[in-house]
């Protein structure tokens, strides 16, 4: 089939090289043809001209799309003509914090406390309501931490209102929470769900660093209720394709953060780690075709992001059980320029290699 991406960054790059084998052709929807994916099929360069956007949807069989702040009214437009998987419900859910958390709430799916916030007297009386700490962040386009301010004194609220530059925005309780976990599913046209295993995911001002798969010290009854968070949320928004659910282990509960309606970054270690990857999996979702096993390869794996610069590459290349991923994109402070996967069978094995590619982590 051709398969159409609106964007073309490092998630589309992936989602075309693991179509390639499975006999599909790529079209892209891109900014410039520097784009990491724009060399990886047709590309067709977005510039706010509907007839491009028509050119592309007419050329392509199914259209998929790589981040949550696309334009709705392009996936609107296209969807008149050409079928686009996950549907637009995903997408206006999932754009919107408050519109998320409301649905959380509404499937009794644990979240933090909020309320949304569009003036300082919003702000002041959400902070009565919720209690400091509390997160501050904008509804809309926030990513890897942007547009958040952390609130723990009430003497902070007039900086933490004019961060936000007046956009609406959510106040969120601050949880407290052991460690950040992520579940990622796949969903069928014939709702045929399948997930991986819960992974462990670490962060630094705001970026994942290191995701641990499968998350260590997962009980049975942890990976099934976040299953079933999983699952209650997939089929109500009746979402074809890859779903993540960013998560705090707390003490007492699996909280929901985030939900992400697309292949994501903690699930980069299935590359190598599971028997299908998510980006094969996503593919043979809005393909109509049979889902992949979402099972573990080696028992142990890990995945380190490479940020701002490209650093040891060859070291990465000398580790045996390492696999390096570059996105094609020039250096910058905290942009993401690649990955690496590490897969063992023996935790121990797995330690010493990501010790020795430390120099990759803060
Ligand atoms: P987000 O953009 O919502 O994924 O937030 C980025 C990071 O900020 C998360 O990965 C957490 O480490 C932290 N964070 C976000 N929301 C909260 C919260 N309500 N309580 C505590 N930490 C949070």
């Amino acid at each position: 089939m051709k398969i159409g991406v609106l964007g073309a960054g490092q998630l589309g790059r992936m989602l075309a090289l693991s179509a390639y084998p499975l006999g599909h052709k790529m079209r892209f929807l891109a900014l410039t043809e520097e784009d990491p994916s724009s060399l990886l099929g047709k590309t067709f360069i977005h510039d706010n001209n509907p007839d491009v956007i028509n050119k592309f949807s007419d050329d392509s069989d199914v259209v998929t799309y790589e981040s949550e702040n696309t334009d709705l009214t392009i996936v609107n437009e296209i969807a008149k003509t050409t079928k686009i998987y996950p549907g637009d419900l995903s997408l206006h859910l999932t754009q919107h914090r408050g519109r998320e958390k409301t649905l959380l709430q509404k499937l009794n799916i644990p979240c933090a406390p909020f309320a949304l916030v569009n003036n300082f007297s919003d702000l002041s009386q959400a902070i009565k309501n919720i209690g400091l700490p509390a997160i501050l962040k904008t509804t809309k386009d926030g990513y890897d931490g942007k547009g958040q301010f952390l609130i723990e004194t009430e003497s902070q609220m007039n900086d933490a209102w004019e961060a936000m530059s007046g956009v609406e925005s959510i106040l969120e309780g601050f949880i407290n929470f052991k460690r950040e976990l992520s579940l990622i599913a796949v969903r069928a046209i014939d709702g045929n769900l399948k997930f991986y295993p819960l992974v462990e995911n670490s962060h630094h001002e705001g970026i994942l660093r290191l995701t641990m798969a499968p998350a260590q010290e997962i009980s049975d009854s942890l990976q099934k209720k976040a299953e079933s968070y999983m699952k209650l949320l997939i089929t109500k928004m009746n979402h074809v394709g890859v779903l993540t659910l960013e998560l705090f282990d707390s003490d007492d509960d699996l909280i929901v953060n985030e939900i992400a309606p697309r292949v994501h970054n903690s699930g980069h270690w299935t590359i190598e780690g599971a028997q299908t990857s998510q980006f094969e999996n996503h593919i043979r979702a809005i393909t109509n075709s049979p889902l992949g096993d979402t099972s573990v390869k080696s028992k142990f794996n890990a995945m380190i992001n490479i940020i701002s610069k490209h650093g040891p590459t060859n070291k990465v290349l000398e580790t045996r059980n390492a696999h390096l991923h570059l996105y094609d994109k020039k250096e910058r402070q905290n942009r993401k320029l690649g990955h690496i996967t590490i897969t063992s069978d023996s935790y121990k094995e797995l330690q010493k290699s990501i010790a020795n590619l430390s120099s990759y982590l803060p």
